[in-house]
């Protein structure tokens, strides 16, 4: 028996097929189509009697090589990749529900997985509860005989708020229901959910896969089973096909994808450190400080670092005047960007009030604990001293 290889070496090894000019780097199939080598074989193609690709919506090459590593990279048998993060859920959410289901989902997750669940599912008869994040007896307390789904995000945007993947699981199959959780802030080079009882891991390649700011791209990490049953048969009637080029630039960002978080995790804790004892900080939520109130289960879930995200409030009197000083502290910037993205090598900083959860209700926001002076930093290469003096110019100058 040959010995598995490491996940360093998957990142860089997994799924490369050499075409016949033995090509290093893997090959970038644009192709919308395929010729089928007999009407037989095309027939026993489209049944699903034979591999082989027959048309771009259904597959691609490019495409497949992306999920091989995926799953590798993840521990999970099987990937599914989608255009973007959201039509990952949307896939997952078509794939595993109908309507009359239940789905319970953290009250902190990404803004428009909250509007996606809550309000366009609901509109074809998708049932959801929003808890907290961190509670897990409020989870347990939600779950009816129609659950069928559980999906959590870990850590959350933008309050790193982190949730127990293991106890979360154990509720979820109890139950009878499925777990999923959005992967993206932390990657497989920090955590692995399948690991905890996760039944499918989802991400958004749009941010730390590809990790250099270039595609949109998602994927639903699962079993065999449930990506040739339940995905695939959504991909091929709803179309949200990841296109190959894509597909490709995401498959060459998972080879760097664990030096890459290893250095901005790094850097990101230094910040986090630099500004919780800045004067103009009222609080800094990372996982990887010490008052983070889930400190010990994050080190526990993401191999001891915290990730590259974190946010601060800055001090002030009342909500107008703490997104007056955000604004001032983004309007400040020189070097890095004012951007509402994450995952990039440059660092990205923006007023989650206002952008990403800006969809949401006032009420909605004061649930998921985002207020006026929150800022939210996706921390990316550049050197310690540049991204401190860009900060440092607008929270000093109020
Ligand atoms: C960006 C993001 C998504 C959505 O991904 P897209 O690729 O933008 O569609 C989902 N979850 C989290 C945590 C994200 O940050």
């Amino acid at each position: 028996m040959t010995r598995p290889l490491h996940p360093d070496t998957l990142a860089v090894r997994e799924a490369v097929e050499r075409s016949q000019y033995g090509e290093n780097s893997e090959a970038l199939y644009l192709t919308s189509g395929y010729v089928q080598p007999s009407a037989e074989a095309s027939a026993r193609r489209f049944a699903g009697d034979e591999e082989g690709f027959t048309y771009g919506r259904y597959g691609n090459p490019t495409v497949a090589s992306f999920e091989r590593r995926l799953a590798a990279m993840e521990g999970a048998e099987a990937c599914m990749s989608t255009a973007s993060g959201m039509s990952a859920i949307l896939m997952m959410c078509m794939g595993l529900l109908k309507a009359g289901d239940h789905v319970i989902c953290s009250q902190s997750m990404f803004g428009s997985t909250i509007k996606l669940i809550g309000a366009d599912l609901a509109k074809f008869g998708v049932e959801s509860s929003f808890v907290s994040q961190t509670d897990v007896s409020a989870w347990q307390a939600v779950v009816k005989p129609n659950t069928r789904l559980l999906f959590a995000e870990t850590p959350t945007n933008p309050l790193t708020e982190v949730c127990d993947i293991q106890a979360l699981a154990d509720i979820a199959h109890n139950a009878g229901a499925l777990l999923a959780v959005d992967n993206c802030f932390a990657t497989p080079a920090l955590q692995k959910p399948m690991r905890f009882g996760a039944d499918i891991v989802m991400h958004s390649g749009t941010k730390y896969l590809d990790g250099q700011g270039r595609v949109m791209a998602g994927a639903l990490c699962a079993s065999q089973q449930m990506v040739t049953e339940k995905f695939l048969p959504v991909l091929k009637s709803a179309g949200m096909t990841l296109a190959p080029f894509n597909a490709w630039v995401v498959l060459k960002g998972l080879e760097t994808l664990d030096i890459r978080m290893r250095a901005q995790t790094e850097k990101a804790f230094a910040l986090a450190q630099w500004l919780e004892s800045h004067p103009a900080v009222a609080r800094v939520f990372y996982p990887g400080l010490a008052s983070h109130p889930q400190h010990a289960l994050a080190m526990r879930q993401q191999s001891g670092l915290g990730g590259a995200v974190l946010s601060f409030d800055v001090k002030a009197a009342d909500p107008d005047q703490a997104r007056q000083r955000a604004f001032h502290v983004l309007d400040s910037l020189r070097v890095l960007s004012l951007s509402t993205n994450l995952g990039d090598t440059k660092t990205l900083c923006a007023h989650p009030a206002s952008t990403s959860h800006g969809r949401l209700t006032e009420a909605q926001r004061q649930a998921a604990g985002i207020g006026q002076g929150l800022v939210r930093v996706a921390v990316g290469l550049e050197h310690f001293d540049d991204v401190t003096a860009d900060l440092q110019r607008g929270l000093s100058s109020y």
